[in-house]
């Protein structure tokens, strides 16, 4: 068997080396060496150095005299092994990388650089292998491809994520029943729904791309429409129900509804406007209609109630005497009655006179405490359910439309007595601030939720819990804000659920 001290060591004692030194220095090395004798059958390790044991933690003794393979142990099915048996084969030189394992089992990665000796007719006798063991490396990396997959592996479903909501968004634009356009900060559209493409009959060729103000005949050309929409990216201010009356091309005479907001994102999509299109033609006919159908109601019933008031007046002065108690009541409610269809009749003619400016403002210099004394007065001899107790003063003489102050009194007085049925008293307040009147009407009823506070002066809004317990057609606080607004004053609410509502209106004493 042949061992290192048999081996040539071409050249080196021309250069001076020792074989000594020679030995040391591979000694010295911190890689694995080892050297394998090819001429012998299964190509036997006959040499290793101590960093190689170091590696491997098999000694000297158990490592001579065997086949490089024990290293892999059971894990055979490695193509790395194909190339050393192809480079052994061959007699040439491979790197490969290589798991092997440790005499205590442990797996380790090594790094083989093999390279043939040949003799001097150019025989393989040996092969020479370094080694250094690269496990941390390895795990480095196969933690980084670990880490790139799980990544990779985000990354699809983030993308397919945000793809399903990009699809849902514009299926959403696209379903919504509104015209919308997206402008760029210089007003060109980037893009726009179908429903914009259906309602003005037109295609993409014709709209994106153009200048806003460009579109159709010129539609949105408007110098106010403009001065707004300019603001939109500076100020945040959005542009609200800005109504548009034109003849447009394809779909004729039409009034449409612009909203514009500023998109509210960062990145790409910055600084871009939003303009929400409604066509509202229809809609404002409707409501043009069901104006006129209530002006001439309220006309045509008022008419014969009218008559109907002065018949009742005549009958009660050409009544015979002796006639019995119950006919006397019974013609009292009938002109109870008469009264709150009066009074009902005439809170919606002055809805229809108010939607078509028509109502006109008598003014009258008047004794304003004297004109709250006798509204109470009257509604007191109404009610005999609650005592309204009036208290403070102005002492001031004002220049109103008292019949319509007396009109706003008796909507809050009415409404405080209906909306308390379970007490007894309301109160009315009287007093001067600064150069105003201020009354405010009190009562300790069911009281109004916040959220209907805000819409309890609209045009038809009943409180919706009240709707079948108490009658009404929500326009007498209506009708209280237009003739005070139409005072220069204010009118406005304090109330609580439950505990009662405090209704307070200010109007100047000079006009
Ligand atoms: P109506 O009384 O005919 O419904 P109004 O315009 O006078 O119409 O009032 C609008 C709504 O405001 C009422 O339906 C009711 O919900 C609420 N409201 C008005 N006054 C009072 C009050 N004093 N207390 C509680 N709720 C009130």
């Amino acid at each position: 068997m042949r061992s290192i001290d048999n081996l040539t060591f071409q050249g080196a004692p021309s250069r001076g080396l020792s074989f000594e030194l020679l030995f040391s220095a591979l000694n010295a090395s911190v890689s694995g060496i080892i050297i394998t004798d090819n001429q012998q059958p299964d190509n036997p390790i006959i040499y290793c150095n101590e960093a190689f044991e170091k590696i491997s933690g098999y000694t000297r003794s158990e490592i001579i005299g065997h086949n490089c393979r024990f290293l892999q142990g059971k894990d055979r099915a490695q193509k790395a092994r194909q190339l050393i048996a192809g480079a052994v084969k061959n007699g040439e030189t491979c790197r490969v990388e290589i798991r092997n394992y440790r005499k205590n089992g442990d797996l380790f990665w090594n790094e083989l650089f093999m390279a043939p000796v040949k003799d001097k007719d150019g025989s393989v006798t040996h092969f020479i292998g370094v080694q250094n063991d690269i496990t941390l490396r390895k795990k480095a990396e196969l933690e980084l491809i670990e880490q790139k997959a799980v990544m990779e592996e985000q990354v699809k479903e983030r993308t397919v994520k945000l793809r399903e909501s990009e699809a849902f968004l514009s299926s959403i634009i696209q379903t919504v029943r509104e015209s919308l356009l997206v402008l760029d900060p210089d007003f060109k559209v980037i893009s726009a729904n179908d429903h914009f493409f259906k309602t003005f009959k037109v295609n993409s060729q014709e709209t994106i791309g153009k200048l806003l103000y460009d579109l159709g005949n010129g539609q949105w050309n408007i110098e106010k429409l403009k001065e707004l929409l300019v603001k939109i990216l500076p100020t945040n201010n959005p542009v609200l129900d800005f109504e548009v009356e034109h003849e447009f091309p394809h779909i004729g005479k039409k009034l449409m509804l612009l909203n514009a907001y500023r998109i509210e994102l960062e990145g790409q999509y910055k600084d871009r406007i939003l303009i929400a299109i409604e066509d509202i033609t229809e809609r404002r006919e409707i409501e043009r209609r069901k104006d006129d159908f209530l002006s001439i109601a309220s006309h045509e019933l008022k008419t014969p109630l009218t008559s109907i008031k002065g018949f009742m007046q005549m009958l009660k002065r050409l009544q015979p005497a002796g006639l019995p108690e119950q006919y006397h009541a019974i013609f009292e409610k009938v002109n109870l009655s008469i009264e709150r269809l009066n009074g009902l009749i005439t809170d919606l003619l002055d809805v229809s006179r108010i939607q078509s400016g028509n109502i006109e403002i008598h003014k009258d210099t008047f004794n304003f405490d004297q004109m709250v004394m006798d509204a109470v007065d009257q509604m007191q001899s109404l009610s005999s359910s609650h005592k309204i107790i009036c208290t403070g003063s102005t002492g001031v003489m004002v220049t109103a439309d008292e019949q319509q102050l007396v009109q706003v009194l008796n909507n809050l007085l009415a409404n405080a007595i209906k909306y308390s049925p379970d007490s007894s008293e309301i109160f009315v307040h009287m007093s001067k601030v600064s150069d105003y009147v201020k009354v405010s009407v009190r009562d300790t009823g069911v009281g109004i939720n916040l959220e209907d506070q805000q819409r309890v002066f609209q045009r038809f809004f009943r409180g919706a819990e009240f709707q079948k317990k108490f009658a009404g057609m929500g326009i007498g606080l209506y009708v209280c804000e237009q003739i005070i607004k139409n005072h220069n004053g204010t009118i406005w609410l304090e109330s609580e659920k439950n505990h009662g509502s405090t209704f307070n209106f200010t109007i100047p004493i000079e006009p």
